[in-house]
């Protein structure tokens, strides 16, 4: 399979749109076509486990490597994880939560940044590569942590990531700042993640930068849910969702379901677009955000605009304005037509808004809807959840289970639906501890085992062993010196 731009330029096969991260031209990578899983397949995949449907669909679109490639990366990938890597678990009659924070970091990101250095590390050796890769990463929390853990030490490629210093969590921030590893660097932001990701996507398309570094030997690639690398796995677990609720008898293979999906960046969502896409039966895909609702606004009236305040929630890793990967979405909106995306991303930059027309977007993508959660929403949905089911939710969990019940209080649907639950409540523990109790308690590890006895629930071991380990990575930089850090923390690693 072909990979091309979103903005028309060069095609590119998987290995090189992996290891390029994005394409030359700024735009992103995506599938020329959607392959199609069958009715049959999925009835034969049924009793599969989750890595040997993982090989499976990633196959369909990594055609230039080996099944056996392929089947080995998620065996190893996938046993990091403690169990099953997303298993599902039926909370009442229609309403169903998927559970992706199993991994090594207690976020969903580790389904795809576990696989990925595995991806990375086969693409290099196929293309050959003397030169080093050189993982540029912008994090609005998760990601940081879980590309940190998935490269750190892999031979041939040097990481660094940049996280708004004022904008995470303190357990997300302690989680990257105690990072190790001989080839990790972490950099805090006097900005957001929107400052981040601008200008680490800059940096792809400067050319300068792209000839200096090859000088000294890297070239850059992505760990940001822009790079395919990322997506491809993502779409392999709502696959799996279905498959277990069929395997299960909860539905009969299909039966469409709904899913609902705390959206920040865009690409968890997209990628069960892509899942549809490829013959999955899915009704519903519900983008759900916070007091953040940029995606919310451009759902319902199809004008995208981010001339409005940014907010620092509880759900930090959805304080997202520009979401990246609504580019893929834009590029289907307007029929894989590149003078479409680049006139929308035109408009952006200079103006920073643009408008669809929303008769378009309800023919060509029915299947969204969008719904937003404002901070106390989101601290009742925690509550309330935690009152009917006894389960303890993440807030950006949260988030998505407050606008469920927004959309069926609208809708009166009885689909059964999947919501995705992407964090471990401990990672958040303050915010969920306040909103379970209405009680303050800043610090973070004392809030933890506030919440353990509360909840009735141990302490992940990751989060527990933070209180002990030195913190490594202290250095803060104002927004404006990225290129120039990146630079400079390469040139001293060679001294
Ligand atoms: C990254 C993240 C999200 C948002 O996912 P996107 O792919 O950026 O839309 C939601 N919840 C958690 C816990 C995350 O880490």
């Amino acid at each position: 399979m072909e990979f091309i731009s979103t903005r028309g330029g060069a095609a590119a096969s998987a290995g090189s749109a992996i290891l390029q991260g994005m394409a030359k031209d700024g735009g992103l990578f995506v599938p020329s076509s959607f392959p199609i899983i069958t009715k049959e397949q999925m009835d034969e995949m049924l009793d599969w486990d989750y890595p040997r449907r993982a090989a499976f669909i990633l196959k369909r679109f990594l055609s230039d490597y080996t099944e056996e490639e392929l089947s080995e990366y998620c065996a190893a990938a996938y046993s990091k994880f403690d169990g099953d890597p997303a298993p599902v678990l039926k909370m009442d009659e229609a309403t169903f939560l998927m559970e992706l924070f199993h991994g090594p970091t207690l976020a969903f990101k580790d389904i795809a940044l576990t696989l990925l250095p595995y991806l990375i590390r086969g693409a290099r050796k196929k293309a050959g590569s003397d030169h080093k890769t050189l993982i540029l990463v912008a994090t609005s929390g998760d990601t940081g942590k879980a590309a940190l853990e998935g490269f750190k030490d892999v031979e041939g490629t040097e990481i660094i990531v940049f996280y708004p210093s004022e904008g995470v969590s303190d357990m997300q921030k302690l989680q990257m700042q105690t990072s190790e590893g001989s080839n990790v660097h972490v950099v805090g932001i006097e900005g957001n993640f929107d400052d981040a990701q601008t200008a680490v996507k800059s940096i792809f398309k400067d050319p300068e930068a792209i000839r200096r570094l090859d000088k000294m030997g890297y070239a850059f690639s992505s760990a940001n849910s822009i790079n395919w690398g990322r997506l491809c796995p993502q779409i392999v677990y709502y696959f799996s969702a279905y498959l277990d609720l069929v395997a299960a008898g909860e539905t009969l293979l299909g039966e469409p379901v709904n899913f609902v999906v705390p959206t920040g960046n865009f690409g968890n969502i997209l990628a069960g677009y892509y899942a549809r896409r490829m013959g999955l039966p899915i009704a519903k895909l519900i983008v759900a955000s916070n007091r953040n609702n940029v995606l919310t606004d451009f759902f319902t009236t199809g004008n995208y605009d981010v001339n409005r305040a940014f907010h620092k929630t509880m759900s930090p890793s959805m304080d997202i304005l520009i979401s990246s990967n609504l580019e893929r979405l834009l590029f289907e909106i307007g029929g894989r037509d590149p003078e479409y995306v680049k006139s929308a991303m035109r408009d952006l930059e200079v103006y920073g808004s643009y408008t669809l027309d929303f008769d378009r977007m309800q023919a060509e993508i029915p299947e969204f809807v969008a719904y937003c959660s404002s901070e106390e929403e989101t601290a009742d949905a925690i509550d309330n959840f935690f009152d009917m089911f006894d389960y303890t939710l993440d807030p950006h969990t949260a988030v998505a289970v407050s606008a469920y019940y927004n959309y069926l209080t609208d809708t009166e649907d009885e689909t059964e639906t999947v919501i995705l639950a992407t964090a471990s409540p401990f990672k958040f523990s303050s915010d969920v501890l306040r909103s379970l109790t209405r009680k303050e308690e800043k610090d973070p590890f004392r809030a933890a085992k506030k919440l353990a006895s509360y909840t009735m629930e141990e302490i992940p071991e990751q989060i527990a062993a933070l209180e002990s380990l030195p913190v490594r990575h202290k250095l803060v930089i104002p927004k404006g010196v990225i290129k120039e850090t990146v630079f400079d923390l390469l040139s001293s690693d060679k001294g």
